[in-house]
């Protein structure tokens, strides 16, 4: 063959749509159920917290909209502060500022890059004194009214630590899991160790609905709170009488009956992520300078991402020259956030450290790993690894 078809590209991660979907939206459709209350809303609530073996979860709009009534239900208030990593999309820390409140950005921990619970503890214990039964900043005087664990990449966060910290100081965890669906802690779900955690349901989390999230909480009062919330506080189900502003913030029958059909395909999806991530784990132990995220002891990340650190110095060439190598071969790859103390809105947050988190956003860099990524195409991204690599390496 003198005309070679150019190999087709490799996106960094697209939904797998491929089990019942058609057949619920179509139910939908048919039945005329296409808005904000409907039968697959109640079922994709309660199968979505017997698969997390979580009490209560409400179905919202997005995992931004989760974050947000979680929060409000919390009990955060405006000039409160809220602990949370620099190193996060910008949506759970645009979350804090939308209840009035502001982030204490806290590094990330360098083995596995998640929020780092010993600057945690000492932000606590050395910067922080108790007030009644308030715990309050001392530098600023402001009311630290909650801890947001984000599970980065899919990889939980050390709950060992950071639970046992949140009851000593009776502060309340409002988890954003939204990357961490169908990760573990022990034999737990994600989600499990938080007084409120947050999931996503957008194009590119683990499963979709196109675009959503939920709420999980064990306080039936807080779910019952947020649903509230969530539908434009009605006091009344006839008369137009609210209680509180509200929001409209529910998900559609549409949408839930599309997470109905990918929730059954979690745990495959899980295997699936983990199989390929063992793949890639074990092609680059071979290659000095790229550093898997790995797995904490004791936990089970779903790899949202698969994300490696590229050491500049041993492997030859920086993140962003292997990410430019990679695009030359049709393959997508993706850095990491920039640490939000970096960025221009949320340069004055008070914060705890930060050199971790800046040093993963240079050598940062998540690769292909669709729950459809075929071997063949992921030996693909290894080669172009390997050959991205110093000459010393092939
Ligand atoms: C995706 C994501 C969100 C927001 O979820 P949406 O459903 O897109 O609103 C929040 N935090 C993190 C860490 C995310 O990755």
């Amino acid at each position: 063959m003198t005309n070679a078809p150019q190999a087709s590209p490799i996106p960094l991660s697209v939904p797998e749509i491929k089990g019942r979907e058609w057949e619920y939206v179509k139910e939908c459709l048919d039945t005329g159920w296409v808005s904000s209350v409907g039968p697959f809303v109640d079922r994709f609530e309660r199968e979505f917290a017997q698969a997390l073996g979580a009490p209560h979860a409400v179905a919202v709009a997005s995992g931004t909209a989760a974050l947000h009534l979680a929060l409000l239900v919390a009990g955060v208030r405006p000039g409160d502060l809220v602990i949370a990593p620099t190193l996060t999309f910008v949506a759970s820390i645009n979350a804090i500022r939308y209840v009035g409140a502001d982030p204490i950005l806290v590094d990330a921990e360098p083995d596995h890059w998640l929020l780092d619970p010993q600057l945690v503890t000492r932000l606590l214990e050395d910067d922080c004194e108790r007030d009644g039964d308030e715990v309050r900043h001392r530098a600023t005087g402001r009311r630290v009214a909650a801890i947001m664990p984000v599970d980065l990449l899919g990889h939980p966060c050390d709950y060992g630590q950071l639970r046992p910290l949140a009851d000593r100081f009776a502060i309340p965890i409002v988890e954003d899991a939204t990357e961490g669906l169908g990760a573990r802690v022990g034999e737990h779900s994600i989600g499990s160790q938080a007084d409120l955690a947050c999931y996503s349901f957008n194009g590119n989390k683990l499963i979709t609905t196109g675009g959503g999230g939920m709420l999980v909480t064990a306080d039936a009062d807080w779910a019952r709170r947020a649903r509230h919330l969530s539908t434009q506080a009605k006091a009344d189900p006839v008369e137009y009488v609210h209680d509180d502003v509200g929001f409209n913030y529910r998900m559609t029958n549409v949408q839930a009956a599309i997470g109905c059909a990918q929730l059954e395909r979690l745990d495959e999806f899980v295997a699936t992520k983990r199989r390929i991530a063992e793949r890639y784990d074990a092609a680059f132990a071979s290659i000095p300078g790229i550093l898997p995220q790995g797995e904490a002891p004791g936990v089970t990340s779903a790899i949202w991402l698969y994300t490696i650190r590229v050491d500049a110095a041993r492997f030859g060439r920086d993140a962003r020259g292997l990410m430019a190598q990679l695009a030359g071969r049709g393959i997508q790859s993706r850095p990491l956030f920039q640490p939000l103390h970096l960025g221009p809105i949320y340069r004055y947050a008070p914060r705890a450290g930060g050199a971790v988190a800046e040093r993963l956003w240079d050598e940062g860099l998540s690769l292909p790993c669709s729950v459809g990524l075929a071997p063949a195409d992921q030996d693909r991204v290894i080669s172009a690894v390997r050959e991205a690599a110093g000459a010393d390496v092939h």
